[in-house]
């Protein structure tokens, strides 16, 4: 069977074998408008929602993830001709949410927003699809609705009324190894360890002296934290982002410069990229499919989930990382152009854009000697910085103080 076959037979069983829940809100029906410019969804529900919007390439599509809801309501008889929607598929996903997956003919941009009940219409959440070309952005998620409403007919002045939940973007900062683990070791004694510990405490503080973020530091002392915990922290503080910072060492000693990592699915982009997820790995593995609790779904289920939603994570690491290696070649030689992929276990969070920063080689004796100085430390912590800050910058959470101050912005400018 073709592989969306599949995926549709599994999510339609699946719905069917369901129990619809008292307390899950419902998303009861959906309506579609046409416009010049856009494609107006717009899904009714019994009750205020969560959800999170993403898009998948090749095949295009549109991802609405709305947790704690259940589908009460057939969207097989919205009208998608002449539309570049070629399906729309649904189904339960994780804990008691749903998915809503658009099949696209054409890469669209999305954007969702909730309004509250008013003039006889209840809890609506609201998707314009706008055509054009949308890298994967990361998964952005979106809070309660804002308690003034809206009408459906005059949308535009929603994003930026009624007070905002203003939330800080999550980010965790995980400095590789520690305790037992001393990581490389340079020619001199220099210690992995002490010095990623060092860049990511000055990370941290730079993080936390700008408005907007929060962040937490999966070790903040010189102690041994199994992978699979390092994973756990980042997902038990839903975290938007997290990066993992080392400084290895490679068996050639004229190896020098930085790079960054984001995980692979399907095998290492270079032998270096292998060597070091194997180096960092170790015998610390662990598999996504524990992480998402899907124990009790069919384990084909299980799998396609954790496809998409990796695929979706590893796509937002990817550009991550690229912003983050571009700040970091201001000052520093980079040992590769490009992000490159591998299986590290530490990035296996099916649902958090996560990179591994390798601030340089340990091995490599003028890598060693910058990299414990404490001003060469407060510079990769301050292009680490500038890298995170430049991609939230560009992709806010749509319920984040950030984007709730470019909102501001832009009405001064308009
Ligand atoms: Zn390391």
């Amino acid at each position: 069977m073709h592989r969306r076959q599949l995926l549709t037979f599994i999510l339609a069983s699946t719905t069917l074998a369901l129990p619809l829940g008292a307390s899950a809100a419902l998303v009861r029906d959906a309506r579609l408008w046409r416009s010049n410019d856009k494609l107006r969804v717009v899904f009714d529900l019994s009750g205020p929602v969560q959800f999170k919007t993403f898009t998948l390439q090749a095949p295009d599509r549109l991802i609405v993830d709305v947790a704690g809801a259940q589908l009460s309501g057939d969207l097989g008889h919205l009208n998608l001709a002449g539309t570049s929607v070629r399906a729309i598929r649904s189904g339960p996903f994780g804990h008691g949410d749903t998915r809503i997956v658009f099949d696209l003919n054409a890469p669209m941009q999305a954007n969702a927003f909730l309004l509250g009940p008013q003039a006889g219409q209840g809890h609506r959440l609201v998707l314009d699809l706008i055509q054009g070309n949308h890298v994967a952005a990361p998964a952005v998620l979106a809070s309660a609705p804002a308690p003034e409403p809206e009408p459906v007919e005059a949308p535009k002045a929603v994003a930026s009324r009624g007070p905002h939940p203003k939330r800080d973007i999550v980010v965790v900062v995980d400095p590789g190894h520690g305790g037992k683990d001393p990581g490389a070791i340079g020619g001199k004694g220099e210690r992995e360890k002490d010095v990623v510990l060092s860049i990511a405490q000055l990370l941290a503080r730079r993080l936390k002296r700008e408005n907007g973020y929060t962040v937490h530091l999966v070790r903040n002392d010189d102690f041994y934290v199994p992978l699979r915990k390092r994973v756990d922290f980042a997902r038990q503080r839903n975290a938007d982002m997290f990066i993992s910072v080392h400084a290895d060492a490679a068996p050639r000693l004229t190896a020098s410069g930085a790079s960054v990592f984001a995980l692979s699915e399907n095998g290492a982009t270079s032998a270096t990229a292998r060597m070091m997820a194997d180096r960092e790995n170790g015998a610390d593995l662990i598999g996504a499919a524990s992480l998402l609790n899907l124990k009790d779904k069919d384990p084909m289920l299980a799998n396609v989930i954790i496809d998409m939603s990796m695929n979706a994570t590893i796509a937002a690491s990817l550009q991550l990382g690229h912003t983050v290696l571009g700040s970091l070649a201001d000052i520093t030689t980079l040992h590769q152009n490009r992000v490159e992929q591998a299986g590290f276990a530490v990035l296996k969070s099916p649902d958090v854009p996560s990179i591994l920063v390798e601030t340089g080689f340990i091995s490599n004796a003028s890598d060693a000697q910058r990299l414990v100085t404490a001003r060469h430390q407060q510079a990769v912590a301050d292009r680490l910085f500038a890298g995170i800050n430049t991609y939230f910058q560009k992709n806010p959470p749509s319920d984040s103080f950030i984007a709730w101050k470019q909102e501001q912005n832009a009405q001064r400018v308009v």
